[in-house]
């Protein structure tokens, strides 16, 4: 049986949000096959895992969505695989200070983000993934 979505509120102003195609979105054909929870009003939007709707984290508007992506961009150069990735999320939740480990940049609010993103940049955190990186990674 498929599991029941609840349409996530609006993280802003806490009014329920539509399931929108990318197309509706962005009135293009940007991401066009993609869904979206957006509020219109706020200008903010999360991901959809299909047209059924898991959301993939909270809304965002523009300025949260760039730090997330930034996020991202640091984070995913380091892994290939589930298992990897699965493993740096928990160093990455142990080096921010929290007892769980399925944290998600998609949850994740403005000082997360930042505080992810200086934790990624330093020295210590590429060079312990440079060590770790599997040999079949290696030139
Ligand atoms: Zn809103």
């Amino acid at each position: 049986m498929a599991k029941e979505i609840v349409p996530p509120d609006c993280q802003y102003c806490n009014q329920p949000t539509k399931l929108l195609t990318g197309k509706e979105l962005y009135g293009s054909d940007f991401k066009k096959t993609k869904f979206f929870w957006a509020c219109k009003p706020c200008k903010a939007h999360v991901g959809a895992e299909n047209s059924m709707g898991q959301p993939k984290g909270t809304l965002a508007k523009k300025p949260l969505r760039k730090l997330r992506r930034e996020c991202h961009h640091h984070f995913d150069r380091h892994w290939h695989n589930n298992e990897e990735r699965n493993k740096l999320y928990k160093r990455l939740a142990n080096k921010m200070g929290y007892g769980y480990t399925n944290i998600h940049f998609g949850f994740f609010h403005e000082l997360q983000c930042a505080e992810a993103i200086l934790i990624m940049e330093t020295k210590s955190w590429i060079e312990y993934n440079e060590r770790n990186k599997p040999a079949k990674w290696q030139l």
